[in-house]
């Protein structure tokens, strides 16, 4: 699977390297035609012998500006495509080119544009030795997404059933064993994506388990100094007591798992050359990062608003709008004022960096850059700003955003959906009685059941919906593009699912219940958004008063 995608892109890429080749032939020999012109008038003025025209030297030098432009993108494009020397000739080019056109108000004469001539025929002659070889990038192992696949190793048949029902709540396909010799049977066909296993089934046989590399939870009623560390020796990422907390061992699970899976990083780029574009976007998506192309920056805001980039990379230099400039646009919603900006340029003037800089982007790479480079800092990154943000934006005990964040968020996605006329589900989700639960197994017990609301939230919703953690055991869920009746249905199993969880506290049992109040944006005649909160809070009120443990709309 891997190997397909590798020789495929691979394949891709030496595609994109022969159409660029392609390209860079008729570039030069399209700029070799322009020079070849410019010498045939000077000769002419020369032959003339007389001052030519002040029109005819402002057309002179606009030409040459020209060819100073085209030359400072080949200069950042050819080193990427792997013409490293193409591309080092062209910097050079450009300078002395730039220089003289910045400091100089002389008249264009036949010798400089002789120079720039020979220069570019040479440059035509370092294209014929053809192709050198792909970049290699490095792909992240795959990980499948969809379902989580735990073995459960339990010799007490009666626990074990009740474990796996109570994982399967939470979307877990379980296997269930009794034994390790019998798991060991199953290691040559399938393997799982968390191994849980009760000590009392044979810590002493579990070696060749081990060679499933994946995590380790062990259960046990024996909760001493000696039994522990042999589960610590053995890389258990868990030590679980009995009667089990399944919430407890749930969240451990889901931190397991986030930490295998962390999703791909968005990025946004946005480069008016569509080559260039193409290729960041390949060498990202072959490192497993997920790329748009912006194609007009007019769109901007909607295209960050739908796609939702952790960092936009951008070009300095484009027709329409410089980079610096876009960024500052970028950097007036207050959405994006964290946005990680990343400037791929040409440009090596300092100063002009520095400017770039100021504009509010937070970092600056030269062109051309090695993809592998191009990778790495980007992964960087994106690794930061998700940490950082992380601590900003998320709640520490359920992961999910914090009041403020939620809510913005919120109001944000409804007012889109009704510029662009798509509808809203807004949720207000509390749990029921849950001051008694609070009174009744204490608070920490109370802070495992909040814990778990998220969890099914995060897991029965889709990666599009938007989930916050709005008040102590309140939450407020986002659901767009999604219809009065599927919001409806999409609460209906999440409440539903709720209410089949058992929680413990020492060796009491119990259940709790959640209500939910909701509201489609599409059925409430003012675009306000506000009012929408309002209404789904009304629902929710509803839904308490008529008995609890439903869904009001
Ligand atoms: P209702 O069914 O009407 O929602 O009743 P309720 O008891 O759930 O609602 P109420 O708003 O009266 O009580 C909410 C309780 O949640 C009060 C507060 O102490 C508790 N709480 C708030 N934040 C936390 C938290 O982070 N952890 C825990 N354990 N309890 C919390
Ligand atoms: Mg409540
Ligand atoms: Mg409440």
């Amino acid at each position: 699977m891997v190997n397909r995608d590798q020789h495929s892109l691979e394949h891709k890429l030496s595609l994109l390297k022969q159409t660029y080749q392609q390209n860079l032939q008729k570039e030069l020999a399209s700029l070799c035609q322009v020079l070849n012109a410019m010498q045939q008038t000077l000769r002419a003025q020369l032959m003339a012998a007389g001052d030519s025209p002040v029109a005819e030297q402002q057309a002179s030098r606009e030409m040459l500006t020209d060819v100073y432009r085209r030359l400072h993108k080949l200069a950042g494009s050819a080193g990427t495509f792997g013409f490293d020397a193409i591309g080092s000739q062209a910097r050079i080019l450009e300078g002395g080119l730039k220089r003289w056109l910045e400091e100089s108000d002389q008249e264009i004469d036949l010798q400089l544009v002789n120079v720039v001539s020979s220069q570019l025929q040479s440059m035509q002659v370092e294209l014929i030795p053809s192709l050198q070889s792909a970049p290699t990038i490095e792909t992240p192992q795959e990980m499948d997404g969809s379902t989580v696949t735990i073995w459960l190793i339990e010799e007490d048949a009666n626990l074990g059933r009740h474990i796996r029902e109570q994982l399967t709540n939470f979307s877990y396909d379980v296997r269930l064993f009794n034994s390790v010799p019998e798991a060991c049977q199953h290691m040559e066909d399938t393997s799982p994506d968390i191994l849980i296993v009760d000590a009392m089934a044979g810590v002493g046989h579990l070696s060749p388990l081990q060679a499933l590399s994946c995590p380790l939870l062990f259960i046990s009623d024996c909760d001493t100094f000696d039994a522990r560390m042999r589960a610590a020796q053995l890389n258990a990422h868990g030590y679980f007591l009995k009667p089990l907390n399944i919430p407890q061992l749930v969240n451990r699970l889901e931190q397991l798992l986030q930490e295998r899976q962390s999703p791909p990083a968005r990025i946004l780029v946005v480069d008016d050359d569509q080559q260039l574009a193409a290729y960041y976007q390949l060498v990202l998506e072959a490192a497993g990062m997920e790329v748009r192309i912006l194609d007009n920056p007019r769109h901007i805001i909607d295209q960050l608003s739908s796609f939702r980039p952790e960092l936009l990379l951008m070009d300095v230099h484009m027709p329409d709008y410089d980079g610096p400039d876009l960024a500052s646009v970028v950097r007036q919603y207050d959405e994006w004022s964290s946005l990680p900006i990343v400037f791929l340029s040409a440009e090596m003037d300092l100063g002009k960096q520095v400017d770039a800089l100021s504009h509010g982007a937070d970092d600056f790479l030269t062109k051309p850059i090695l993809a592998a480079q191009l990778v790495a800092s980007i992964r960087v990154r994106v690794a930061r700003s998700r940490t950082l943000s992380a601590l900003l934006n998320k709640d520490s005990l359920t992961g999910l955003l914090k009041h403020a964040s939620i809510k913005s968020a919120a109001i944000n996605e409804i007012s889109r959906g009704y510029r662009q006329r798509y509808s809203v589900v807004v949720a207000m989700v509390d749990i029921d009685h849950f001051k008694s639960v609070n009174d009744t197994y204490g608070h920490a017990t109370g802070d495992v059941v909040i814990a778990s609301v998220a969890t099914l939230l995060r897991q029965r919703l889709r990666q599009t919906d938007m989930i916050g953690r709005y008040g102590g055991e309140e939450f407020l869920v986002v659901l767009p593009h999604c219809s009065a009746d599927d919001g409806r249905k999409r609460l209906e199993d999440i409440r539903e699912y709720f209410s089949r969880l058992r929680f413990s506290q020492g060796d009491q049992e119990f259940a709790c219940t959640l209500s939910a109040g909701m509201v489609c944006s599409i059925d409430v005649a003012e675009h306000d958004h506000d009012r929408l909160l309002v209404l789904a809070d009304e629902a929710l009120y509803r839904a308490k008063r008529g008995g609890r443990n439903q869904v009001c709309q």
